[in-house]
């Protein structure tokens, strides 16, 4: 299906903002126009990426949801000030059943499937995901979808 992108981004942020009272989910929507992809799937990705961002800053209260166009892309990113990942695990956090051991897998609990799920309707949609994170700084999760250009039959 074909839909406005950023207007999906407020409908998910609405609906998680309601199950937090803790933080304080910003939008920083950059317009982006309508994508082609699975919509129901999308949200999933936003939703995962989300709720990692409210459940890994236990003890901050801002989550910035930004989207902005890159060339050919729309970019999605879902900024925390929580825990961090340190550089070394970073690009493991997308593997199936992957979880960052030590104190916080006690801590938090879950499967380590959110992003591994995230990974694969992403590269099924064409798109990139991907992580900047810094131990005990927080973490910015991105994924980017290919926008399809109108065609032009004059060409
Ligand atoms: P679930 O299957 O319920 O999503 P999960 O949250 O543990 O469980 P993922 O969402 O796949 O699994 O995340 C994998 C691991 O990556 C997490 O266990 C955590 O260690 C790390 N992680 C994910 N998001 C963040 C984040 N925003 N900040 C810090 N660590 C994170
Ligand atoms: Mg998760």
């Amino acid at each position: 299906t074909t839909f406005d992108f950023n207007h999906l981004i407020t409908e998910v942020v609405e609906d998680l903002q309601r199950t937090t009272e803790k933080h304080n989910l910003i939008e920083d929507l950059q317009p982006t126009g309508f994508i082609h992809a699975d919509r129901e799937r999308i949200s999933q990705v936003l939703v995962n990426f989300i709720t990692n961002a409210i459940k890994y800053s236990p003890h901050t209260k801002n989550i910035i949801i930004n989207t902005h166009l890159n060339n050919d892309e729309v970019v999605v990113s879902v900024q925390d000030f929580g825990i961090g990942i340190s550089k070394e695990k970073q690009q493991r956090v997308f593997e199936q059943f992957y979880r960052v051991s030590g104190e916080t897998q006690h801590t938090f609990p879950g499967l380590g499937l959110g992003l591994y799920i995230s990974s694969e309707i992403i590269k099924r949609e064409g798109g990139r995901i991907w992580v900047e994170s810094e131990e005990g700084q927080g973490s910015i999760f991105y994924f980017s979808l290919p926008v399809r250009k109108p065609v032009d039959h004059n060409n």
